[in-house]
């Protein structure tokens, strides 16, 4: 299990403008990176074209997936929106993680988003640090 995640504020941005971009549906996508470190953001659409829940497009996941492979990274994590809450991962989230990577969940509170990091290992979520670097 990962304890943290250090992102840069353009990966935030990058992750932050599809969110909103994509509101109300949720919005997904993928982080790529060596250990503990996010190098790439790779925005996915969601096939599920849902308010309330996300499947990732298995062609354009398949593509992120040989690119990230191809450019000698890690998949670390996966970063999707809840955009009427809650700010935590649901019952279906915890169920259907299928990868062992830090999951990003963004929601809106108060008009503002906010973004928390989990890790969901034996159906339960604990949470990760998310860094924020220059
Ligand atoms: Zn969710």
């Amino acid at each position: 299990m990962k304890q943290q995640l250090i992102l840069s504020k353009r990966h935030w941005r990058e992750m932050l403008d599809h969110v909103v971009r994509e509101v109300p549906l949720e919005a997904c996508g993928l982080l790529a990176g060596k250990n503990e470190r996010v190098q790439k953001v790779i925005v996915v659409r969601n096939q599920a074209q849902s308010p309330a829940r996300f499947v990732m497009d298995p062609y354009e996941q398949l593509r992120a997936f040989d690119w990230i492979e191809s450019n000698g990274l890690d998949l670390l994590g996966i970063f999707h929106s809840h955009p009427a809450g809650p700010a935590a991962a649901s019952v279906t989230d915890i169920a259907e993680a299928a990868y062992e990577v830090v999951h990003i969940i963004w929601s809106r509170g108060q008009n503002r988003w906010q973004a928390r990091g989990f890790w969901i290992e034996n159906g339960r979520a604990s949470e990760v640090s998310l860094q924020i670097m220059e």
